[in-house]
């Protein structure tokens, strides 16, 4: 096992992961510790290379850094990136591999659940080290599988945003959801029984087909689900959804989900603004699972989950009031909000 640590940025920390035996390959970046460990998902995925790998670790944890702060957690932010092995391999020895390199790392990275990993895997990492959330199964204790509160905050952000953009509730509007898997199925269960009307996509027909037939949506192509006639888009896939060429095909006012890093520039936040639609900063909507899965790392109880979570709609529309004030993204005002709590200029009632 090859753990190897070398730094990135004045703040930013990456950290090498190869053991051969076990299929591990991949990285952590700590991008910040200013206010607490650095606390993030492991993302288990097909990448062409460890550069590529790299690249995405650094913007996943860049936006923890900034979700943690929002969020009034006591946290930095970090993310894993694994590439997954081509071929055959042993699930639970490479979880546990990951698990002794993050134990190696003393506590300074929390590892969870994200893209391509389960409570499952969490519980082999479980098995080598303590720094790890997301996989408590009692249900008055906070934690478990962090995806439903990562729903409802994309959900009470999505209601907050319908109240902004279309002076209404989500009742009757159309949402459409790309990417129907652990948040974005959650997410269309909420919707629909709020009475929006779906219309979803995802690359795997097992996902899509199943809401199709539970929820009455309608399904579309994943190359056509951002022009489709709705009110809102909600990206639940991978990150870089938003790119000049879908917003400005896309005909939804206001764009609120549950995937990471939605923005593929950050330029995308202004054409937004010019095309007159409203932007809820992914990091801002999609906090429900590391807020869950901080307070089971805490020892933390679910009331503490359920009021953090609660804090997201009224934060999302306090956020688009701002930006609409002074005509100026929603990204932007957020990250400016984030870098003022990292560097502790301010601080959020937690
Ligand atoms: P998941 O793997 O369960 O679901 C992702 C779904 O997107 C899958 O069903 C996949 O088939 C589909 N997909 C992939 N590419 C697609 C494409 N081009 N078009 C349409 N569908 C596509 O992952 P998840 O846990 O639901 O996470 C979804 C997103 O939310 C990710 O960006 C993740 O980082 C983010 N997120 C998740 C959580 C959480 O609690 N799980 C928390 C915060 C953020």
């Amino acid at each position: 096992m090859v753990v190897q640590v070398s730094r990135l940025t004045p703040a930013a920390e990456v950290v090498r992961l190869e053991d051969k035996a076990a299929g591990l390959d991949g990285v952590i970046v700590i991008h910040s510790t200013r206010l607490g460990p650095g606390a993030g998902g492991c993302r288990f995925w097909h990448y062409p290379d460890l550069a590529a790998a790299s690249a995405d670790a650094f913007r996943l944890a860049e936006g923890m850094s900034y979700k943690n702060a929002m969020a009034g957690l006591p946290f930095g932010g970090a993310k894993a990136v694994l590439r997954r092995p081509a071929g055959d391999f042993d699930r639970e020895a490479l979880f546990r591999a990951f698990g002794r390199a993050v134990a190696a790392l003393g506590g300074s990275y929390v590892t969870a659940e994200d893209v391509g990993t389960s409570v499952a895997d969490m519980r082999s990492v479980a098995a080598e080290t303590r720094h790890v959330s997301g996989i408590e199964a009692d249900a008055r204790r906070a934690g478990g599988d962090p995806s439903p509160w990562t729903a409802q905050g994309v959900f009470d952000a999505m209601a907050a945003g319908a109240a902004h953009a279309f002076g209404s509730s989500l009742k009757g509007l159309t949402v459409a959801v790309q990417g129907t898997g652990n948040v974005g199925a959650e997410l269309c269960r909420r919707l629909a029984d709020a009475g929006a009307e779906l219309v979803i996509a995802d690359v795997s027909p097992d996902r899509r087909d199943r809401l199709e037939k539970i929820l009455g949506a309608r399904v579309v192509d994943v190359a056509d689900i951002h022009r489709v006639e709705a009110d809102i888009f909600a990206p639940c896939a991978l990150g870089g959804a938003l790119t000049p060429e879908s917003v400005g095909a896309m005909k939804a006012r206001l764009v609120c989900g549950g995937a990471n890093n939605q923005l593929a520039t950050p330029e995308v936040a202004e054409l937004m603004v010019k095309r007159g639609i409203a932007y809820v900063p992914d990091y801002v909507a999609n906090a429900g699972g590391i807020i869950s899965v901080s307070a089971e790392y805490l020892g933390e109880n679910r009331a503490h989950v359920v009021a953090r979570v609660a804090q997201i709609g009224p934060r999302v529309a306090a956020l688009l009031e701002e930006a609409a004030g002074c005509r100026l993204s929603p990204a932007l005002v957020a990250d400016r909000m984030a870098e003022r709590l990292i560097s502790g200029v301010d601080r959020v009632a937690a």
